[in-house]
Protein backbone atom coordinates (compact mmCIF):
# COMPACT_ATOMS: atom_id res chain seq x y z
CA UNK A 1 0.00 0.00 0.00
CA UNK A 2 1.27 3.65 -1.01
CA UNK A 3 1.67 6.06 1.81
CA UNK A 4 -1.54 8.10 2.95
CA UNK A 5 0.31 10.93 4.50
CA UNK A 6 1.04 13.91 2.21
CA UNK A 7 1.78 17.97 2.73
CA UNK A 8 -0.72 19.91 1.98
CA UNK A 9 -0.07 22.85 -1.21
CA UNK A 10 0.22 26.18 0.24
CA UNK A 11 -3.19 27.23 -1.23
CA UNK A 12 -5.03 24.88 1.01
CA UNK A 13 -2.92 25.96 4.12
CA UNK A 14 -3.11 29.39 3.24
CA UNK A 15 -7.37 28.91 3.02
CA UNK A 16 -7.07 26.79 6.61
CA UNK A 17 -5.03 29.53 8.36
CA UNK A 18 -7.08 31.86 6.87
CA UNK A 19 -10.51 30.66 9.35
CA UNK A 20 -8.64 32.09 12.10
CA UNK A 21 -7.56 35.67 10.82
CA UNK A 22 -10.43 36.09 8.66
CA UNK A 23 -13.32 35.03 9.58
CA UNK A 24 -16.10 37.59 8.18
CA UNK A 25 -15.77 41.06 6.56
CA UNK A 26 -15.09 43.26 9.34
CA UNK A 27 -11.89 41.00 10.14
CA UNK A 28 -10.77 42.18 6.57
CA UNK A 29 -11.85 45.51 7.59
CA UNK A 30 -9.89 45.51 10.90
CA UNK A 31 -6.92 43.58 9.41
CA UNK A 32 -6.77 46.42 6.55
CA UNK A 33 -7.16 49.46 8.69
CA UNK A 34 -4.31 48.08 11.19
CA UNK A 35 -1.66 47.96 8.33
CA UNK A 36 -2.41 51.00 7.03
CA UNK A 37 -1.81 52.20 10.81
CA UNK A 38 1.33 50.50 11.11
CA UNK A 39 2.32 52.25 7.83
CA UNK A 40 2.16 55.34 9.42
CA UNK A 41 -1.21 56.79 7.56
CA UNK A 42 -2.57 59.66 8.54
CA UNK A 43 -5.65 59.42 6.89
CA UNK A 44 -7.14 55.80 5.85
CA UNK A 45 -10.88 55.44 4.08
CA UNK A 46 -12.83 52.47 4.12
CA UNK A 47 -15.14 51.19 1.85
CA UNK A 48 -17.15 48.65 1.80
CA UNK A 49 -20.10 47.20 -0.73
CA UNK A 50 -22.85 45.56 0.54
CA UNK A 51 -21.57 45.00 4.19
CA UNK A 52 -18.13 43.91 3.20
CA UNK A 53 -19.62 40.95 0.87
CA UNK A 54 -19.07 42.16 -2.54
CA UNK A 55 -15.88 44.91 -1.41
CA UNK A 56 -13.55 46.04 1.27
CA UNK A 57 -11.48 48.42 0.28
CA UNK A 58 -9.30 50.56 2.45
CA UNK A 59 -7.01 53.67 0.88
CA UNK A 60 -4.05 55.07 2.96
CA UNK A 61 -1.71 57.69 2.43
CA UNK A 62 0.99 55.71 4.27
CA UNK A 63 4.66 54.72 3.80
CA UNK A 64 3.25 52.43 0.62
CA UNK A 65 5.16 49.49 -0.41
CA UNK A 66 7.69 48.09 -3.23
CA UNK A 67 7.22 46.66 -6.20
CA UNK A 68 9.00 43.50 -4.63
CA UNK A 69 7.15 44.05 -1.54
CA UNK A 70 4.19 44.11 -2.87
CA UNK A 71 4.51 40.94 -4.64
CA UNK A 72 5.73 39.30 -1.45
CA UNK A 73 3.83 40.36 1.60
CA UNK A 74 1.06 38.26 0.28
CA UNK A 75 3.59 34.79 0.93
CA UNK A 76 2.74 33.59 4.29
CA UNK A 77 4.78 34.70 7.34
CA UNK A 78 6.07 37.31 5.14
CA UNK A 79 6.20 40.55 7.17
CA UNK A 80 7.98 44.08 7.82
CA UNK A 81 7.29 43.73 11.49
CA UNK A 82 9.44 41.12 12.89
CA UNK A 83 12.68 39.41 12.15
CA UNK A 84 13.32 36.82 15.58
CA UNK A 85 10.81 35.24 17.55
CA UNK A 86 12.15 37.46 20.26
CA UNK A 87 10.51 40.61 18.50
CA UNK A 88 7.50 38.95 19.35
CA UNK A 89 7.62 40.23 22.73
CA UNK A 90 8.54 43.60 22.17
CA UNK A 91 6.15 43.95 19.34
CA UNK A 92 4.40 47.47 19.76
CA UNK A 93 2.64 47.67 15.90
CA UNK A 94 -0.94 45.74 15.30
CA UNK A 95 -0.24 42.81 13.33
CA UNK A 96 2.86 40.73 13.78
CA UNK A 97 2.35 37.14 12.22
CA UNK A 98 2.64 38.24 8.57
CA UNK A 99 -0.94 36.12 7.88
CA UNK A 100 -3.27 38.78 7.49
CA UNK A 101 -2.75 39.20 3.42
CA UNK A 102 -1.56 35.67 3.00
CA UNK A 103 -5.27 34.78 4.51
CA UNK A 104 -7.22 36.70 2.67
CA UNK A 105 -5.87 36.40 -0.76
CA UNK A 106 -6.87 32.68 -0.15
CA UNK A 107 -10.18 33.62 0.58
CA UNK A 108 -10.70 36.59 -2.10
CA UNK A 109 -9.96 38.18 -5.12
CA UNK A 110 -7.53 40.98 -3.66
CA UNK A 111 -6.71 44.03 -5.80
CA UNK A 112 -3.11 46.20 -4.03
CA UNK A 113 -2.07 49.45 -5.59
CA UNK A 114 0.64 51.00 -4.02
CA UNK A 115 2.97 53.74 -4.02
CA UNK A 116 5.68 54.58 -1.94
CA UNK A 117 6.37 58.95 -1.68
CA UNK A 118 9.82 59.00 -3.65
CA UNK A 119 8.80 56.48 -6.35
CA UNK A 120 7.35 57.47 -9.37
CA UNK A 121 5.26 54.95 -10.79
CA UNK A 122 3.59 52.25 -7.92
CA UNK A 123 2.34 48.77 -8.95
CA UNK A 124 -0.85 46.87 -9.07
CA UNK A 125 -0.74 43.72 -8.44
CA UNK A 126 -3.68 41.33 -8.44
CA UNK A 127 -4.05 37.55 -7.05
CA UNK A 128 -7.09 35.30 -6.06
CA UNK A 129 -7.65 32.06 -4.15
CA UNK A 130 -3.54 32.37 -3.32
CA UNK A 131 -3.27 32.42 -7.10
CA UNK A 132 -1.68 35.63 -8.94
CA UNK A 133 -3.15 37.26 -11.53
CA UNK A 134 -1.33 40.05 -12.54
CA UNK A 135 0.94 43.12 -11.92
CA UNK A 136 2.14 45.97 -13.48
CA UNK A 137 3.40 49.24 -12.96
CA UNK A 138 0.19 51.88 -12.39
CA UNK A 139 -0.20 55.70 -11.21
CA UNK A 140 -1.40 55.75 -8.02
CA UNK A 141 -1.45 58.37 -5.37
CA UNK A 142 1.34 57.70 -2.25
CA UNK A 143 0.33 54.85 -0.25
CA UNK A 144 -1.71 51.76 0.02
CA UNK A 145 -4.80 51.02 -1.41
CA UNK A 146 -6.37 47.17 -1.03
CA UNK A 147 -9.44 45.90 -2.08
CA UNK A 148 -10.55 42.77 -1.34
CA UNK A 149 -13.63 41.48 -3.56
CA UNK A 150 -16.02 38.38 -3.13
CA UNK A 151 -14.74 37.23 -0.09
CA UNK A 152 -14.87 33.45 0.53
CA UNK A 153 -16.22 33.22 -3.05
CA UNK A 154 -14.06 29.88 -3.31
CA UNK A 155 -15.49 28.52 -0.10
CA UNK A 156 -19.35 28.69 -0.72
CA UNK A 157 -20.09 26.98 3.18
CA UNK A 158 -18.23 29.61 4.43
CA UNK A 159 -19.62 32.53 2.50
CA UNK A 160 -23.25 30.98 3.49
CA UNK A 161 -22.43 31.09 7.02
CA UNK A 162 -22.12 34.85 6.39
CA UNK A 163 -25.23 36.79 8.12
CA UNK A 164 -27.25 39.67 7.75
CA UNK A 165 -26.08 42.80 5.94
CA UNK A 166 -27.11 44.81 9.02
CA UNK A 167 -25.10 42.56 11.02
CA UNK A 168 -22.19 42.21 9.06
CA UNK A 169 -22.06 45.78 8.24
CA UNK A 170 -22.76 46.38 12.54
CA UNK A 171 -19.43 44.34 13.10
CA UNK A 172 -17.68 46.40 10.41
CA UNK A 173 -18.34 49.46 12.24
CA UNK A 174 -17.22 47.89 15.71
CA UNK A 175 -14.19 46.73 14.00
CA UNK A 176 -13.91 50.48 12.62
CA UNK A 177 -14.37 51.91 15.65
CA UNK A 178 -12.05 50.51 17.91
CA UNK A 179 -9.16 51.28 15.24
CA UNK A 180 -10.68 54.84 15.30
CA UNK A 181 -10.97 55.26 19.22
CA UNK A 182 -7.16 54.10 19.39
CA UNK A 183 -5.93 56.65 16.87
CA UNK A 184 -7.52 59.71 17.11
CA UNK A 185 -4.93 61.58 15.48
CA UNK A 186 -5.48 59.99 12.14
CA UNK A 187 -8.74 60.80 9.65
CA UNK A 188 -10.69 58.19 9.17
CA UNK A 189 -13.84 58.02 7.05
CA UNK A 190 -16.33 54.61 6.78
CA UNK A 191 -18.55 54.76 3.65
CA UNK A 192 -21.30 51.93 2.51
CA UNK A 193 -22.51 51.69 -0.57
CA UNK A 194 -21.51 55.07 -1.10
CA UNK A 195 -23.07 56.52 1.92
CA UNK A 196 -21.00 57.70 4.33
CA UNK A 197 -21.90 56.20 7.42
CA UNK A 198 -18.29 58.10 9.76
CA UNK A 199 -16.47 60.71 8.98
CA UNK A 200 -13.65 61.66 11.58
CA UNK A 201 -11.46 64.60 11.31
CA UNK A 202 -7.85 64.47 13.55
CA UNK A 203 -8.66 65.73 16.62
CA UNK A 204 -8.21 64.76 20.67
CA UNK A 205 -9.39 61.60 22.36
CA UNK A 206 -12.65 63.50 23.62
CA UNK A 207 -13.63 64.79 20.32
CA UNK A 208 -12.82 61.35 18.69
CA UNK A 209 -15.31 59.50 21.30
CA UNK A 210 -18.09 62.35 20.93
CA UNK A 211 -17.82 61.89 17.10
CA UNK A 212 -18.48 58.35 17.59
CA UNK A 213 -20.97 58.42 20.01
CA UNK A 214 -22.32 61.58 19.48
CA UNK A 215 -22.67 64.71 21.17
CA UNK A 216 -24.66 63.80 24.19
CA UNK A 217 -21.39 61.55 26.11
CA UNK A 218 -19.59 64.90 26.43
CA UNK A 219 -21.51 65.27 29.61
CA UNK A 220 -20.79 62.39 31.16
CA UNK A 221 -17.30 62.15 30.63
CA UNK A 222 -15.01 61.75 33.20
CA UNK A 223 -11.39 61.75 32.89
CA UNK A 224 -9.20 59.36 33.80
CA UNK A 225 -5.40 59.38 34.56
CA UNK A 226 -2.98 57.32 36.70
CA UNK A 227 0.78 56.61 35.82
CA UNK A 228 2.69 54.05 37.76
CA UNK A 229 5.61 52.20 37.50
CA UNK A 230 3.55 49.41 36.09
CA UNK A 231 1.31 50.81 33.89
CA UNK A 232 -0.53 54.00 32.69
CA UNK A 233 -4.26 54.33 32.71
CA UNK A 234 -5.77 57.28 30.60
CA UNK A 235 -9.26 57.34 29.23
CA UNK A 236 -12.52 58.04 30.47
CA UNK A 237 -15.15 56.77 32.40
CA UNK A 238 -18.81 57.82 32.43
CA UNK A 239 -20.74 59.62 35.23
CA UNK A 240 -22.19 56.83 37.12
CA UNK A 241 -25.75 58.43 36.66
CA UNK A 242 -25.25 57.44 32.95
CA UNK A 243 -25.05 54.38 33.53
CA UNK A 244 -27.37 52.01 31.42
CA UNK A 245 -29.10 48.46 31.82
CA UNK A 246 -27.11 47.83 29.44
CA UNK A 247 -23.50 46.98 27.74
CA UNK A 248 -22.02 48.81 24.37
CA UNK A 249 -20.01 51.82 25.65
CA UNK A 250 -17.54 49.88 27.30
CA UNK A 251 -14.17 49.68 26.11
CA UNK A 252 -10.57 48.76 27.02
CA UNK A 253 -7.61 49.51 24.94
CA UNK A 254 -4.33 47.68 25.91
CA UNK A 255 -1.03 49.46 24.08
CA UNK A 256 -4.10 51.06 21.71
CA UNK A 257 -5.16 47.48 20.75
CA UNK A 258 -8.92 47.07 21.79
CA UNK A 259 -8.94 43.63 23.93
CA UNK A 260 -11.82 42.03 25.99
CA UNK A 261 -11.14 41.57 29.82
CA UNK A 262 -13.99 40.42 31.58
CA UNK A 263 -11.36 40.81 34.49
CA UNK A 264 -10.62 44.71 34.50
CA UNK A 265 -14.39 44.96 33.88
CA UNK A 266 -15.05 43.75 37.59
CA UNK A 267 -12.49 46.41 38.67
CA UNK A 268 -13.98 48.99 36.95
CA UNK A 269 -17.33 47.64 38.26
CA UNK A 270 -15.78 47.85 41.86
CA UNK A 271 -14.90 51.40 41.28
CA UNK A 272 -18.49 52.08 40.75
CA UNK A 273 -19.28 50.48 43.98
CA UNK A 274 -22.62 51.27 45.52
CA UNK A 275 -23.31 54.07 43.39
CA UNK A 276 -24.90 52.50 40.66
CA UNK A 277 -28.60 51.48 40.50
CA UNK A 278 -28.73 47.63 40.09
CA UNK A 279 -27.90 46.10 37.13
CA UNK A 280 -26.82 49.26 35.46
CA UNK A 281 -22.90 49.45 33.35
CA UNK A 282 -21.10 52.85 33.38
CA UNK A 283 -19.10 53.78 29.97
CA UNK A 284 -15.69 53.49 29.56
CA UNK A 285 -13.10 54.18 27.75
CA UNK A 286 -9.95 52.76 29.19
CA UNK A 287 -6.39 53.21 27.72
CA UNK A 288 -4.04 51.29 29.15
CA UNK A 289 -0.49 51.19 28.42
CA UNK A 290 2.47 48.78 29.58
CA UNK A 291 5.95 47.32 29.14
CA UNK A 292 5.22 45.34 25.82
CA UNK A 293 7.03 42.80 27.16
CA UNK A 294 4.95 42.07 30.49
CA UNK A 295 2.31 41.02 28.43
CA UNK A 296 1.19 38.49 25.82
CA UNK A 297 -1.29 39.02 22.84
CA UNK A 298 -0.99 36.06 20.70
CA UNK A 299 -2.49 33.79 23.17
CA UNK A 300 -6.13 34.58 21.06
CA UNK A 301 -6.04 34.40 17.02
CA UNK A 302 -8.02 37.62 16.53
CA UNK A 303 -5.74 38.71 19.27
CA UNK A 304 -8.70 40.12 21.42
CA UNK A 305 -7.78 38.94 24.41
CA UNK A 306 -4.62 39.46 26.48
CA UNK A 307 -2.59 37.86 28.78
CA UNK A 308 -0.72 40.00 31.66
CA UNK A 309 2.01 39.08 33.79
CA UNK A 310 0.85 41.58 36.62
CA UNK A 311 -2.93 40.86 36.35
CA UNK A 312 -3.11 41.84 40.07
CA UNK A 313 -1.82 44.75 40.48
CA UNK A 314 -3.13 46.51 37.58
CA UNK A 315 -6.54 45.47 38.86
CA UNK A 316 -6.20 47.56 42.30
CA UNK A 317 -4.27 50.25 40.11
CA UNK A 318 -7.08 50.58 37.41
CA UNK A 319 -9.95 50.58 40.97
CA UNK A 320 -7.75 53.30 42.35
CA UNK A 321 -7.98 54.90 39.43
CA UNK A 322 -11.64 54.89 38.95
CA UNK A 323 -12.43 55.04 42.49
CA UNK A 324 -10.64 58.47 42.12
CA UNK A 325 -11.82 60.07 39.38
CA UNK A 326 -14.81 59.38 40.45
CA UNK A 327 -14.04 61.03 43.86
CA UNK A 328 -12.55 63.77 42.30
CA UNK A 329 -15.87 64.90 40.67
CA UNK A 330 -17.43 64.73 43.80
CA UNK A 331 -20.22 62.54 42.43
CA UNK A 332 -20.70 60.06 45.28
CA UNK A 333 -22.47 61.98 47.69
CA UNK A 334 -25.34 62.96 45.47
CA UNK A 335 -26.44 59.12 44.64
CA UNK A 336 -27.30 56.91 46.96
CA UNK A 337 -29.28 54.04 45.61
CA UNK A 338 -28.59 51.78 48.09
CA UNK A 339 -30.93 51.84 50.83
CA UNK A 340 -31.65 48.41 51.58
CA UNK A 341 -35.33 48.81 53.40
CA UNK A 342 -35.95 45.01 54.75
CA UNK A 343 -39.78 44.94 54.07
CA UNK A 344 -41.29 47.75 51.81
CA UNK A 345 -44.46 47.86 52.81
CA UNK A 346 -46.45 49.78 49.92
CA UNK A 347 -48.24 53.01 51.16
CA UNK A 348 -50.36 55.01 48.65
CA UNK A 349 -48.93 59.34 49.37
CA UNK A 350 -50.06 61.45 46.97
CA UNK A 351 -46.53 60.96 45.23
CA UNK A 352 -47.30 57.15 44.12
CA UNK A 353 -47.66 57.18 40.51
CA UNK A 354 -50.41 54.40 40.44
CA UNK A 355 -50.15 53.86 36.71
CA UNK A 356 -46.77 52.68 36.44
CA UNK A 357 -46.20 49.98 35.63
CA UNK A 358 -49.05 50.21 33.42
CA UNK A 359 -50.18 46.97 33.44
CA UNK A 360 -53.82 47.37 31.86
CA UNK A 361 -56.69 44.27 32.24
CA UNK A 362 -57.35 43.39 28.54
CA UNK A 363 -61.02 41.76 29.63
CA UNK A 364 -61.36 39.87 25.98
CA UNK A 365 -58.03 38.19 26.47
CA UNK A 366 -58.18 34.80 28.01
CA UNK A 367 -55.01 33.08 27.17
CA UNK A 368 -56.36 29.44 27.55
CA UNK A 369 -58.78 30.06 25.22
CA UNK A 370 -55.82 30.60 22.07
CA UNK A 371 -54.05 27.33 21.94
CA UNK A 372 -52.22 28.91 19.42
CA UNK A 373 -49.98 31.30 21.37
CA UNK A 374 -49.96 27.81 23.38
CA UNK A 375 -48.60 25.97 20.71
CA UNK A 376 -45.48 28.56 20.25
CA UNK A 377 -44.70 28.68 24.00
CA UNK A 378 -44.13 24.67 23.11
CA UNK A 379 -41.81 25.29 20.39
CA UNK A 380 -39.96 28.19 22.41
CA UNK A 381 -39.52 27.29 25.77
CA UNK A 382 -38.51 23.50 27.22
CA UNK A 383 -39.99 24.13 30.39
CA UNK A 384 -43.71 23.82 29.38
CA UNK A 385 -43.79 20.57 31.41
CA UNK A 386 -42.92 22.56 34.78
CA UNK A 387 -46.42 25.03 34.13
CA UNK A 388 -48.39 25.23 36.78
CA UNK A 389 -51.95 23.61 35.44
CA UNK A 390 -54.83 24.41 37.58
CA UNK A 391 -53.14 26.99 39.71
CA UNK A 392 -56.57 28.12 40.99
CA UNK A 393 -56.51 25.56 43.17
CA UNK A 394 -53.54 26.57 45.08
CA UNK A 395 -55.50 29.27 46.83
CA UNK A 396 -57.97 28.99 49.61
CA UNK A 397 -61.14 28.70 47.77
CA UNK A 398 -62.64 31.20 50.19
CA UNK A 399 -60.38 34.33 49.15
CA UNK A 400 -62.71 34.81 46.46
CA UNK A 401 -60.38 36.25 43.78
CA UNK A 402 -56.74 33.76 43.17
CA UNK A 403 -54.99 35.98 45.57
CA UNK A 404 -56.10 38.42 47.81
CA UNK A 405 -54.66 42.00 47.55
CA UNK A 406 -54.57 42.47 52.16
CA UNK A 407 -52.42 39.42 52.14
CA UNK A 408 -49.27 40.02 49.28
CA UNK A 409 -46.59 41.09 50.97
CA UNK A 410 -43.49 43.07 48.25
CA UNK A 411 -39.88 42.19 49.72
CA UNK A 412 -37.29 44.69 48.75
CA UNK A 413 -39.05 45.97 45.86
CA UNK A 414 -38.04 42.64 44.26
CA UNK A 415 -40.03 39.79 45.64
CA UNK A 416 -44.10 39.69 45.76
CA UNK A 417 -45.00 37.22 48.99
CA UNK A 418 -48.05 35.74 49.05
CA UNK A 419 -49.93 32.56 50.91
CA UNK A 420 -51.18 30.49 49.17
CA UNK A 421 -53.01 26.47 50.44
CA UNK A 422 -49.28 24.66 49.96
CA UNK A 423 -47.18 27.53 51.61
CA UNK A 424 -45.56 30.54 50.82
CA UNK A 425 -45.43 31.89 46.94
CA UNK A 426 -42.46 34.05 46.18
CA UNK A 427 -42.85 35.91 42.35
CA UNK A 428 -40.10 37.74 40.69
CA UNK A 429 -41.95 41.05 40.05
CA UNK A 430 -39.57 41.92 36.85
CA UNK A 431 -39.90 38.47 35.29
CA UNK A 432 -43.50 38.53 35.98
CA UNK A 433 -44.24 41.44 34.63
CA UNK A 434 -42.03 41.11 31.56
CA UNK A 435 -43.58 37.64 30.77
CA UNK A 436 -47.25 39.36 31.13
CA UNK A 437 -45.87 41.93 28.36
CA UNK A 438 -44.63 39.22 26.31
CA UNK A 439 -47.42 37.63 25.98
CA UNK A 440 -49.34 40.72 24.91
CA UNK A 441 -46.72 41.58 22.27
CA UNK A 442 -47.31 37.93 20.99
CA UNK A 443 -50.28 38.32 20.75
CA UNK A 444 -50.83 41.98 19.09
CA UNK A 445 -48.05 40.57 16.28
CA UNK A 446 -50.75 37.49 15.98
CA UNK A 447 -54.01 39.42 16.17
CA UNK A 448 -51.86 42.51 14.13
CA UNK A 449 -54.25 44.34 16.04
CA UNK A 450 -51.26 46.80 18.21
CA UNK A 451 -52.41 49.55 20.44
CA UNK A 452 -50.27 52.36 19.02
CA UNK A 453 -50.55 55.68 21.04
CA UNK A 454 -49.03 58.67 19.27
CA UNK A 455 -46.86 60.88 21.32
CA UNK A 456 -47.22 64.31 21.25
CA UNK A 457 -43.75 65.18 21.02
CA UNK A 458 -42.09 62.84 18.70
CA UNK A 459 -38.56 62.12 20.22
CA UNK A 460 -35.53 62.04 18.16
CA UNK A 461 -33.12 59.75 19.34
CA UNK A 462 -29.40 59.29 18.00
CA UNK A 463 -27.77 56.34 18.37
CA UNK A 464 -24.24 55.23 17.34
CA UNK A 465 -23.58 53.70 13.96
CA UNK A 466 -23.85 50.31 15.15
CA UNK A 467 -26.94 50.18 17.05
CA UNK A 468 -28.50 52.60 14.17
CA UNK A 469 -28.30 49.87 11.97
CA UNK A 470 -29.87 47.43 14.66
CA UNK A 471 -32.52 49.49 15.19
CA UNK A 472 -33.22 49.68 11.03
CA UNK A 473 -33.77 45.79 11.75
CA UNK A 474 -35.97 46.32 13.98
CA UNK A 475 -38.52 48.82 12.78
CA UNK A 476 -40.63 46.60 10.90
CA UNK A 477 -40.98 44.09 13.85
CA UNK A 478 -41.48 46.86 16.63
CA UNK A 479 -44.49 48.43 14.55
CA UNK A 480 -45.90 45.16 14.67
CA UNK A 481 -46.13 45.67 18.41
CA UNK A 482 -47.44 49.04 18.22
CA UNK A 483 -44.29 50.80 17.98
CA UNK A 484 -43.94 53.47 15.51
CA UNK A 485 -40.29 54.46 15.36
CA UNK A 486 -39.19 55.95 11.66
CA UNK A 487 -35.49 56.32 10.23
CA UNK A 488 -34.80 60.05 10.36
CA UNK A 489 -31.23 59.25 8.90
CA UNK A 490 -27.84 60.05 9.88
CA UNK A 491 -27.66 57.61 12.82
CA UNK A 492 -30.98 58.82 14.09
CA UNK A 493 -34.92 57.47 14.41
CA UNK A 494 -38.06 59.17 15.74
CA UNK A 495 -40.15 57.56 17.93
CA UNK A 496 -43.90 59.22 16.81
CA UNK A 497 -45.48 56.21 19.10
CA UNK A 498 -45.41 53.08 21.35
CA UNK A 499 -48.19 50.62 22.34
CA UNK A 500 -50.60 52.04 24.62
CA UNK A 501 -49.55 49.90 27.61
CA UNK A 502 -45.85 50.86 27.85
CA UNK A 503 -44.98 54.39 29.97
CA UNK A 504 -43.89 56.96 28.22
CA UNK A 505 -40.94 57.79 30.19
CA UNK A 506 -37.71 57.80 29.05
CA UNK A 507 -38.23 56.15 25.34
CA UNK A 508 -34.61 57.06 24.63
CA UNK A 509 -33.71 54.74 27.10
CA UNK A 510 -36.02 51.91 26.62
CA UNK A 511 -35.22 52.22 22.53
CA UNK A 512 -31.43 51.56 23.96
CA UNK A 513 -32.57 48.32 26.30
CA UNK A 514 -34.50 46.80 23.28
CA UNK A 515 -31.67 47.10 20.98
CA UNK A 516 -28.97 45.64 23.47
CA UNK A 517 -30.90 42.73 24.17
CA UNK A 518 -32.35 42.03 20.77
CA UNK A 519 -27.95 42.19 19.78
CA UNK A 520 -27.99 39.44 22.66
CA UNK A 521 -30.54 37.36 21.20
CA UNK A 522 -29.37 37.16 17.33
CA UNK A 523 -26.18 34.54 18.14
CA UNK A 524 -29.71 32.25 18.77
CA UNK A 525 -30.48 31.06 15.39
CA UNK A 526 -33.70 29.35 17.11
CA UNK A 527 -35.31 32.43 17.64
CA UNK A 528 -36.97 34.51 14.67
CA UNK A 529 -36.93 37.64 14.46
CA UNK A 530 -40.06 38.86 15.72
CA UNK A 531 -40.12 36.57 18.70
CA UNK A 532 -36.65 38.53 19.64
CA UNK A 533 -38.18 41.78 19.22
CA UNK A 534 -41.19 40.47 21.23
CA UNK A 535 -38.57 39.29 23.51
CA UNK A 536 -36.38 42.73 24.03
CA UNK A 537 -39.24 44.87 23.92
CA UNK A 538 -40.77 42.87 26.94
CA UNK A 539 -37.76 43.10 28.90
CA UNK A 540 -37.18 46.85 27.99
CA UNK A 541 -40.20 47.61 29.07
CA UNK A 542 -40.91 45.50 32.44
CA UNK A 543 -40.54 46.95 35.55
CA UNK A 544 -37.62 47.24 37.48
CA UNK A 545 -36.67 45.76 40.89
CA UNK A 546 -36.16 48.52 43.17
CA UNK A 547 -39.47 49.78 42.03
CA UNK A 548 -42.21 50.27 45.04
CA UNK A 549 -45.76 49.32 43.76
CA UNK A 550 -48.27 49.87 45.26
CA UNK A 551 -51.58 46.95 46.47
CA UNK A 552 -53.07 47.40 43.48
CA UNK A 553 -50.50 47.27 41.03
CA UNK A 554 -49.25 43.88 43.16
CA UNK A 555 -52.88 42.35 42.66
CA UNK A 556 -52.68 43.50 39.02
CA UNK A 557 -49.18 41.78 38.85
CA UNK A 558 -50.77 38.69 40.29
CA UNK A 559 -53.69 38.25 37.97
CA UNK A 560 -52.63 39.27 35.08
CA UNK A 561 -49.88 36.39 35.48
CA UNK A 562 -51.33 34.24 36.19
CA UNK A 563 -53.70 34.90 33.42
CA UNK A 564 -50.58 34.03 30.92
CA UNK A 565 -50.50 30.69 29.43
CA UNK A 566 -47.08 30.43 31.12
CA UNK A 567 -46.52 32.07 34.39
CA UNK A 568 -43.72 29.60 35.71
CA UNK A 569 -41.21 31.10 33.31
CA UNK A 570 -39.86 34.41 31.88
CA UNK A 571 -39.12 34.04 27.79
CA UNK A 572 -35.81 33.35 28.42
CA UNK A 573 -36.63 30.44 30.80
CA UNK A 574 -35.93 31.97 33.55
CA UNK A 575 -38.08 30.81 37.00
CA UNK A 576 -40.87 33.48 38.47
CA UNK A 577 -42.73 31.52 40.61
CA UNK A 578 -41.48 29.98 43.57
CA UNK A 579 -43.73 28.15 46.25
CA UNK A 580 -41.72 27.30 49.51
CA UNK A 581 -44.13 24.05 50.75
CA UNK A 582 -45.50 24.53 54.20
CA UNK A 583 -43.66 21.26 55.17
CA UNK A 584 -40.52 22.90 54.49
CA UNK A 585 -41.75 25.97 56.40
CA UNK A 586 -42.67 23.70 59.14
CA UNK A 587 -39.18 21.83 59.11
CA UNK A 588 -37.41 25.05 60.49
CA UNK A 589 -39.77 25.25 63.47
CA UNK A 590 -39.28 22.06 64.35
CA UNK A 591 -37.46 22.32 67.66
P1 LIG B 1 1.66 41.78 9.42
O1 LIG B 1 0.81 43.00 9.53
O2 LIG B 1 1.48 40.86 10.56
O3 LIG B 1 3.10 42.08 9.15
P2 LIG B 1 0.19 41.33 7.03
O4 LIG B 1 -0.08 40.11 6.25
O5 LIG B 1 -0.97 42.08 7.55
O6 LIG B 1 1.14 40.92 8.19
O7 LIG B 1 1.07 42.32 6.16
C1 LIG B 1 2.28 41.87 5.61
C2 LIG B 1 3.22 43.02 5.31
O8 LIG B 1 2.73 43.78 4.23
C3 LIG B 1 3.38 44.01 6.44
O9 LIG B 1 4.35 43.58 7.36
C4 LIG B 1 3.80 45.26 5.71
O10 LIG B 1 5.18 45.27 5.49
C5 LIG B 1 3.10 45.14 4.38
N1 LIG B 1 1.87 45.97 4.35
C6 LIG B 1 0.62 45.52 4.55
N2 LIG B 1 -0.28 46.53 4.46
C7 LIG B 1 0.42 47.64 4.19
C8 LIG B 1 0.05 49.02 3.99
N3 LIG B 1 -1.23 49.43 4.05
N4 LIG B 1 1.05 49.90 3.73
C9 LIG B 1 2.33 49.48 3.67
N5 LIG B 1 2.74 48.22 3.86
C10 LIG B 1 1.81 47.29 4.12
MG1 LIG C 1 -1.23 43.00 9.50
Amino acid sequence: MSDIIHVLSDAVANQIAAGEVIQRPASVVKELMENAIDARATSIKVMVKDAGKTSVQVVDNGCGMSEGDARICFERHATSKITSAEDLFAIQTRGFRGEALASMAAVAEVSLKTRRPGDELGTHLRIAGSRFESQEPVQTPPGTNFQVKNLFFNIPARRKFLKSDRTELRLIINEFNHVALTHHQVEFALIHNQAEILQLPPTNLRQRVIGIFGKAVNSYLIPLETETSLTKITGFIGKPEHARRKYGEQFFFVNNRFIKQPYFHKAVMNGYDQILAPDHIPSYFIFLETDPSKIDVNIHPSKTEVKFEDERSIWQILLASVREAIGRNNLSPSLDFHKEGVIDIPVLTKDTEVRIPGIDTNPGYNPFEGEKSFEREKRSTPYLDDRFDGWEQLFEPASGTAVSTSRNLQVKNKYILSPVKSGLMVIDQRRAHERILYERMIESQEKRLPLAQQSLFPETIRLNAADYQVCLDMIDGLEKLGFDVRDFGNNSVIVHGFPADMSATSVGNKLDMMIEQYKSLQGNIDIGTSERIARSAARASAIDYGKQLTDLEIQELVDQLFACSNPNYSPSGKLIVKIIELEELDNHFKE
